[in-house]
Protein backbone atom coordinates (compact mmCIF):
# COMPACT_ATOMS: atom_id res chain seq x y z
CA UNK A 1 0.00 0.00 0.00
CA UNK A 2 1.01 3.08 -0.39
CA UNK A 3 2.54 5.76 2.40
CA UNK A 4 -0.34 8.66 1.05
CA UNK A 5 -2.93 6.12 0.84
CA UNK A 6 -1.74 4.40 4.37
CA UNK A 7 -2.00 7.61 5.58
CA UNK A 8 -5.10 9.06 4.64
CA UNK A 9 -6.49 5.69 5.84
CA UNK A 10 -5.55 5.88 9.41
CA UNK A 11 -6.39 9.52 9.21
CA UNK A 12 -9.78 8.50 8.16
CA UNK A 13 -10.27 6.76 11.95
CA UNK A 14 -9.28 9.81 13.68
CA UNK A 15 -11.56 11.60 15.85
CA UNK A 16 -9.48 14.31 16.89
CA UNK A 17 -9.53 15.10 12.43
CA UNK A 18 -12.88 14.25 12.05
CA UNK A 19 -14.47 16.89 14.55
CA UNK A 20 -11.93 19.58 13.41
CA UNK A 21 -11.95 18.70 9.43
CA UNK A 22 -16.07 18.43 9.74
CA UNK A 23 -16.09 22.48 10.85
CA UNK A 24 -14.07 23.84 7.70
CA UNK A 25 -15.62 25.47 4.63
CA UNK A 26 -12.75 24.86 2.38
CA UNK A 27 -13.39 20.57 3.35
CA UNK A 28 -16.57 20.62 2.93
CA UNK A 29 -16.48 22.33 -0.76
CA UNK A 30 -14.28 19.24 -1.73
CA UNK A 31 -16.62 16.84 0.16
CA UNK A 32 -19.28 17.67 -2.43
CA UNK A 33 -17.72 17.16 -5.11
CA UNK A 34 -18.60 13.11 -3.95
CA UNK A 35 -22.08 14.08 -2.56
CA UNK A 36 -25.29 16.01 -3.91
CA UNK A 37 -25.80 17.54 -0.56
CA UNK A 38 -26.28 16.72 3.43
CA UNK A 39 -30.08 15.73 2.90
CA UNK A 40 -32.05 12.90 1.70
CA UNK A 41 -34.10 15.63 -0.33
CA UNK A 42 -30.18 16.74 -2.23
CA UNK A 43 -29.67 12.61 -2.36
CA UNK A 44 -33.38 12.10 -4.35
CA UNK A 45 -33.04 15.60 -6.56
CA UNK A 46 -29.78 13.73 -8.15
CA UNK A 47 -31.49 10.59 -8.40
CA UNK A 48 -34.12 12.43 -10.51
CA UNK A 49 -31.63 13.62 -12.47
CA UNK A 50 -29.74 9.91 -12.96
CA UNK A 51 -32.93 8.73 -14.04
CA UNK A 52 -33.74 10.79 -16.58
CA UNK A 53 -29.82 9.75 -17.78
CA UNK A 54 -31.16 6.02 -17.43
CA UNK A 55 -28.73 5.89 -14.70
CA UNK A 56 -29.96 4.18 -11.61
CA UNK A 57 -29.15 4.88 -8.13
CA UNK A 58 -28.83 3.46 -4.45
CA UNK A 59 -28.37 5.35 -1.68
CA UNK A 60 -26.69 5.26 1.55
CA UNK A 61 -27.11 7.40 4.65
CA UNK A 62 -23.40 8.02 5.80
CA UNK A 63 -22.59 6.72 9.23
CA UNK A 64 -20.76 3.46 10.91
CA UNK A 65 -20.01 2.24 14.31
CA UNK A 66 -22.82 3.56 16.63
CA UNK A 67 -22.34 2.85 20.28
CA UNK A 68 -26.17 2.38 21.60
CA UNK A 69 -29.01 0.95 21.02
CA UNK A 70 -31.02 4.11 20.10
CA UNK A 71 -28.98 5.04 17.37
CA UNK A 72 -29.39 1.99 16.06
CA UNK A 73 -33.40 2.46 16.15
CA UNK A 74 -32.68 6.42 15.13
CA UNK A 75 -30.82 5.09 11.82
CA UNK A 76 -33.38 2.53 11.39
CA UNK A 77 -36.56 4.67 11.26
CA UNK A 78 -34.59 6.99 9.06
CA UNK A 79 -34.18 4.19 6.11
CA UNK A 80 -37.87 3.23 6.95
CA UNK A 81 -38.50 6.82 5.97
CA UNK A 82 -36.65 6.99 2.76
CA UNK A 83 -37.87 3.86 1.76
CA UNK A 84 -41.61 4.60 2.42
CA UNK A 85 -40.20 8.45 0.59
CA UNK A 86 -38.63 6.59 -2.64
CA UNK A 87 -42.12 4.20 -2.96
CA UNK A 88 -44.52 7.51 -3.02
CA UNK A 89 -42.09 8.93 -6.04
CA UNK A 90 -42.00 5.81 -7.46
CA UNK A 91 -38.18 6.21 -7.84
CA UNK A 92 -36.70 2.71 -8.71
CA UNK A 93 -33.64 3.59 -6.19
CA UNK A 94 -32.66 1.17 -3.58
CA UNK A 95 -30.58 1.54 -0.47
CA UNK A 96 -27.21 0.20 0.69
CA UNK A 97 -26.78 0.12 5.11
CA UNK A 98 -23.84 -0.66 6.55
CA UNK A 99 -24.24 -2.93 9.29
CA UNK A 100 -21.95 -0.94 12.06
CA UNK A 101 -24.70 1.88 11.68
CA UNK A 102 -27.57 -0.95 12.80
CA UNK A 103 -25.56 -1.87 16.03
CA UNK A 104 -23.99 -4.93 14.92
CA UNK A 105 -21.08 -3.69 17.46
CA UNK A 106 -23.92 -4.04 20.13
CA UNK A 107 -25.38 -7.22 19.06
CA UNK A 108 -25.46 -8.85 16.24
CA UNK A 109 -29.34 -9.98 16.77
CA UNK A 110 -30.38 -6.79 17.07
CA UNK A 111 -28.69 -5.90 14.13
CA UNK A 112 -29.84 -8.68 12.25
CA UNK A 113 -33.52 -7.11 13.38
CA UNK A 114 -32.68 -3.84 12.10
CA UNK A 115 -32.16 -4.81 8.74
CA UNK A 116 -35.22 -7.32 8.53
CA UNK A 117 -37.52 -4.69 9.30
CA UNK A 118 -36.50 -2.68 6.09
CA UNK A 119 -36.51 -5.61 4.21
CA UNK A 120 -39.96 -6.08 5.44
CA UNK A 121 -40.39 -2.50 4.09
CA UNK A 122 -38.54 -2.70 0.75
CA UNK A 123 -40.47 -3.81 -2.62
CA UNK A 124 -39.15 -7.46 -2.93
CA UNK A 125 -38.63 -6.11 -6.85
CA UNK A 126 -35.59 -3.94 -5.38
CA UNK A 127 -32.08 -4.87 -4.12
CA UNK A 128 -31.54 -3.53 -0.28
CA UNK A 129 -27.84 -3.70 0.13
CA UNK A 130 -25.36 -4.53 2.50
CA UNK A 131 -21.97 -2.30 2.44
CA UNK A 132 -19.07 -4.97 3.31
CA UNK A 133 -16.61 -3.00 5.91
CA UNK A 134 -13.13 -3.91 7.89
CA UNK A 135 -12.07 -7.43 7.32
CA UNK A 136 -12.99 -8.04 10.92
CA UNK A 137 -16.79 -7.81 10.46
CA UNK A 138 -16.49 -10.40 7.58
CA UNK A 139 -17.82 -13.41 9.26
CA UNK A 140 -20.63 -11.49 11.01
CA UNK A 141 -21.39 -10.10 7.73
CA UNK A 142 -22.22 -12.47 5.81
CA UNK A 143 -23.18 -14.65 8.76
CA UNK A 144 -26.69 -11.96 9.38
CA UNK A 145 -26.69 -12.17 5.20
CA UNK A 146 -26.98 -15.39 4.69
CA UNK A 147 -29.90 -15.72 7.58
CA UNK A 148 -31.44 -12.71 5.65
CA UNK A 149 -31.37 -14.39 2.47
CA UNK A 150 -33.58 -17.35 3.82
CA UNK A 151 -36.56 -15.29 3.64
CA UNK A 152 -35.51 -12.37 1.43
CA UNK A 153 -34.29 -13.21 -1.75
CA UNK A 154 -33.85 -9.54 -2.72
CA UNK A 155 -30.74 -9.15 -0.26
CA UNK A 156 -27.50 -7.88 -1.57
CA UNK A 157 -24.23 -8.40 -0.09
CA UNK A 158 -21.03 -6.42 -1.50
CA UNK A 159 -17.56 -8.59 -1.62
CA UNK A 160 -14.37 -7.17 -1.34
CA UNK A 161 -11.87 -8.96 -4.29
CA UNK A 162 -8.86 -7.37 -2.23
CA UNK A 163 -9.51 -10.39 0.46
CA UNK A 164 -7.70 -13.54 0.01
CA UNK A 165 -11.27 -15.25 1.63
CA UNK A 166 -13.80 -13.39 -1.03
CA UNK A 167 -13.44 -16.24 -3.85
CA UNK A 168 -14.56 -18.67 -1.11
CA UNK A 169 -17.10 -17.02 0.51
CA UNK A 170 -18.72 -16.74 -3.51
CA UNK A 171 -18.81 -20.40 -3.50
CA UNK A 172 -20.05 -20.79 -0.28
CA UNK A 173 -22.91 -18.03 -1.45
CA UNK A 174 -23.85 -19.49 -4.64
CA UNK A 175 -26.32 -22.20 -2.96
CA UNK A 176 -28.24 -19.33 -1.81
CA UNK A 177 -28.68 -17.30 -5.08
CA UNK A 178 -27.07 -14.30 -3.78
CA UNK A 179 -27.00 -11.00 -4.94
CA UNK A 180 -23.38 -9.71 -5.09
CA UNK A 181 -21.87 -6.43 -5.49
CA UNK A 182 -18.35 -6.50 -5.89
CA UNK A 183 -15.59 -3.88 -5.45
CA UNK A 184 -12.03 -3.96 -4.99
CA UNK A 185 -12.48 -2.73 -1.18
CA UNK A 186 -11.49 0.66 0.65
CA UNK A 187 -9.89 -0.48 4.27
CA UNK A 188 -6.63 -0.94 5.18
CA UNK A 189 -5.90 -4.40 5.32
CA UNK A 190 -2.62 -6.53 6.24
CA UNK A 191 -1.27 -8.82 3.70
CA UNK A 192 -1.85 -12.02 5.41
CA UNK A 193 -5.86 -10.46 5.01
CA UNK A 194 -5.82 -8.64 1.66
CA UNK A 195 -3.77 -8.31 -1.54
CA UNK A 196 -1.64 -5.08 -1.20
CA UNK A 197 -0.79 -4.15 -4.91
CA UNK A 198 -3.47 -3.12 -8.03
CA UNK A 199 -2.55 -5.35 -10.35
CA UNK A 200 -3.09 -8.47 -8.13
CA UNK A 201 -6.56 -6.93 -6.75
CA UNK A 202 -7.33 -6.12 -10.74
CA UNK A 203 -6.79 -9.91 -11.59
CA UNK A 204 -8.26 -11.42 -8.73
CA UNK A 205 -11.57 -8.57 -9.63
CA UNK A 206 -11.82 -9.91 -12.78
CA UNK A 207 -11.71 -13.46 -11.91
CA UNK A 208 -14.66 -13.06 -9.55
CA UNK A 209 -16.55 -11.09 -12.03
CA UNK A 210 -16.36 -13.73 -14.72
CA UNK A 211 -17.36 -16.07 -12.26
CA UNK A 212 -20.63 -14.28 -11.32
CA UNK A 213 -21.41 -13.59 -14.79
CA UNK A 214 -21.49 -17.07 -15.40
CA UNK A 215 -23.14 -18.16 -12.25
CA UNK A 216 -25.72 -15.22 -13.55
CA UNK A 217 -26.76 -16.11 -16.71
CA UNK A 218 -26.72 -20.11 -15.01
CA UNK A 219 -29.34 -19.15 -12.38
CA UNK A 220 -27.08 -19.24 -9.04
CA UNK A 221 -26.79 -15.35 -8.79
CA UNK A 222 -29.74 -13.79 -8.59
CA UNK A 223 -28.16 -9.94 -9.75
CA UNK A 224 -24.44 -8.58 -9.83
CA UNK A 225 -23.57 -5.70 -9.95
CA UNK A 226 -19.84 -4.66 -10.60
CA UNK A 227 -18.76 -1.67 -8.48
CA UNK A 228 -15.74 -0.01 -10.06
CA UNK A 229 -14.54 3.35 -11.66
CA UNK A 230 -11.88 1.68 -13.20
CA UNK A 231 -12.44 1.93 -16.75
CA UNK A 232 -9.90 -0.56 -18.41
CA UNK A 233 -11.16 -3.10 -15.73
CA UNK A 234 -14.96 -2.37 -16.86
CA UNK A 235 -13.98 -2.98 -20.60
CA UNK A 236 -12.55 -6.07 -20.06
CA UNK A 237 -15.53 -7.23 -18.23
CA UNK A 238 -17.91 -6.00 -21.02
CA UNK A 239 -16.12 -7.77 -23.53
CA UNK A 240 -16.33 -10.89 -21.75
CA UNK A 241 -20.24 -10.61 -21.08
CA UNK A 242 -19.75 -9.62 -25.41
CA UNK A 243 -17.72 -12.73 -26.16
CA UNK A 244 -20.36 -14.98 -24.11
CA UNK A 245 -23.34 -13.56 -25.49
CA UNK A 246 -24.16 -11.88 -22.48
CA UNK A 247 -26.89 -9.67 -22.92
CA UNK A 248 -25.83 -5.97 -22.17
CA UNK A 249 -28.92 -5.21 -19.67
CA UNK A 250 -27.60 -8.14 -17.66
CA UNK A 251 -23.95 -6.72 -17.02
CA UNK A 252 -24.53 -3.93 -14.51
CA UNK A 253 -21.75 -1.41 -13.26
CA UNK A 254 -21.87 0.89 -10.17
CA UNK A 255 -20.15 3.85 -9.26
CA UNK A 256 -19.66 6.66 -7.19
CA UNK A 257 -21.70 9.79 -7.26
CA UNK A 258 -19.51 12.29 -8.77
CA UNK A 259 -16.77 10.32 -10.07
CA UNK A 260 -16.02 9.12 -13.94
CA UNK A 261 -19.29 10.69 -14.57
CA UNK A 262 -19.04 10.56 -18.37
CA UNK A 263 -18.11 6.76 -18.20
CA UNK A 264 -21.75 6.32 -16.47
CA UNK A 265 -23.65 7.94 -19.07
CA UNK A 266 -21.58 6.28 -21.12
CA UNK A 267 -21.99 2.70 -20.42
CA UNK A 268 -25.97 4.00 -19.87
CA UNK A 269 -26.16 5.26 -23.53
CA UNK A 270 -24.29 1.87 -24.77
CA UNK A 271 -27.32 -0.08 -23.25
CA UNK A 272 -24.85 -1.36 -20.46
CA UNK A 273 -27.00 -1.09 -16.96
CA UNK A 274 -25.42 1.95 -15.06
CA UNK A 275 -25.79 3.01 -11.41
CA UNK A 276 -24.27 5.25 -8.82
CA UNK A 277 -23.97 5.39 -5.11
CA UNK A 278 -25.33 8.06 -4.03
CA UNK A 279 -24.32 9.05 -0.31
CA UNK A 280 -25.46 11.72 1.82
CA UNK A 281 -25.61 12.58 5.72
CA UNK A 282 -23.28 14.74 7.66
CA UNK A 283 -21.08 11.72 8.72
CA UNK A 284 -18.66 12.07 6.03
CA UNK A 285 -15.50 12.92 7.50
CA UNK A 286 -14.63 8.70 7.54
CA UNK A 287 -16.05 7.94 3.86
CA UNK A 288 -14.52 11.27 2.00
CA UNK A 289 -11.29 10.17 3.87
CA UNK A 290 -11.57 7.03 1.71
CA UNK A 291 -12.41 8.63 -1.20
CA UNK A 292 -8.85 10.65 -0.65
CA UNK A 293 -7.42 7.85 -0.01
CA UNK A 294 -8.16 5.40 -3.64
CA UNK A 295 -7.21 8.38 -5.16
CA UNK A 296 -4.46 10.51 -3.45
CA UNK A 297 -4.97 13.58 -6.52
CA UNK A 298 -8.16 13.63 -5.43
CA UNK A 299 -6.03 16.14 -2.28
CA UNK A 300 -5.48 18.29 -5.09
CA UNK A 301 -9.19 19.64 -4.37
CA UNK A 302 -8.78 20.24 -0.85
CA UNK A 303 -5.92 22.06 -1.88
CA UNK A 304 -7.29 24.10 -4.64
CA UNK A 305 -10.73 24.89 -2.41
CA UNK A 306 -7.92 26.15 0.60
CA UNK A 307 -6.55 28.39 -1.61
CA UNK A 308 -9.71 29.57 -3.01
CA UNK A 309 -11.14 30.96 1.09
C1 LIG B 1 -21.07 1.57 -5.80
C2 LIG B 1 -19.89 1.32 -4.90
C3 LIG B 1 -20.07 0.71 -3.67
C4 LIG B 1 -18.96 0.46 -2.85
N1 LIG B 1 -19.16 -0.21 -1.66
C5 LIG B 1 -18.09 -0.59 -0.94
C6 LIG B 1 -18.25 -1.40 0.23
O1 LIG B 1 -19.36 -1.75 0.64
N2 LIG B 1 -17.11 -1.80 0.87
C7 LIG B 1 -15.86 -1.43 0.45
O2 LIG B 1 -14.86 -1.86 1.05
N3 LIG B 1 -15.69 -0.64 -0.63
C8 LIG B 1 -16.78 -0.20 -1.32
N4 LIG B 1 -16.59 0.59 -2.43
C9 LIG B 1 -15.26 1.19 -2.69
C10 LIG B 1 -14.34 0.24 -3.43
O3 LIG B 1 -13.93 -0.82 -2.60
C11 LIG B 1 -13.08 0.96 -3.93
O4 LIG B 1 -12.37 1.49 -2.84
C12 LIG B 1 -13.36 2.11 -4.87
O5 LIG B 1 -14.38 1.80 -5.76
C13 LIG B 1 -12.06 2.45 -5.68
O6 LIG B 1 -11.66 1.35 -6.43
P1 LIG B 1 -11.91 1.19 -8.01
O7 LIG B 1 -12.56 -0.11 -8.22
O8 LIG B 1 -12.66 2.35 -8.53
O9 LIG B 1 -10.47 1.04 -8.63
P2 LIG B 1 -9.10 1.84 -8.46
O10 LIG B 1 -8.07 0.96 -9.02
O11 LIG B 1 -8.95 2.34 -7.06
O12 LIG B 1 -9.34 3.08 -9.37
C14 LIG B 1 -9.41 2.97 -10.79
C15 LIG B 1 -9.59 4.35 -11.36
O13 LIG B 1 -10.85 4.88 -10.99
C16 LIG B 1 -10.75 6.25 -10.65
N5 LIG B 1 -11.07 6.42 -9.21
C17 LIG B 1 -11.15 5.45 -8.27
N6 LIG B 1 -11.48 5.98 -7.07
C18 LIG B 1 -11.58 7.29 -7.26
C19 LIG B 1 -11.90 8.38 -6.40
N7 LIG B 1 -12.18 8.20 -5.11
N8 LIG B 1 -11.92 9.63 -6.95
C20 LIG B 1 -11.66 9.83 -8.25
N9 LIG B 1 -11.35 8.84 -9.11
C21 LIG B 1 -11.32 7.59 -8.63
C22 LIG B 1 -9.34 6.66 -10.96
O14 LIG B 1 -9.29 7.11 -12.30
C23 LIG B 1 -8.56 5.37 -10.82
O15 LIG B 1 -7.39 5.37 -11.58
C24 LIG B 1 -17.67 0.86 -3.26
C25 LIG B 1 -17.49 1.44 -4.51
C26 LIG B 1 -18.58 1.68 -5.32
C27 LIG B 1 -18.33 2.30 -6.66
Amino acid sequence: MGATRALLLAASQNRFLRERASRYAFVKKSVSRFMPGETLDDAIAAARKLKEQNIGTVLTHLGENISDHQEAEKVTSHYLQVLEKLHSENLETEISVKLTQLGLDLSPQLCEQQVRRLLDAENPGRTLWIDMEASGYVDATLDIYKNLLAKHPNTGICLQAYLHRTAADVDALLPMKPSIRLVKGAYAEPANVAMQSKNVIDVSYFALAQKLLRAQIGGDVRRAAFATHDAALIGRITDFAAAENIAKNQVEVQMLYGIQRAEQVRLANGGWRSGVLVAYGDYWYPWFMRRLAERPANLWFLVRNLAGN
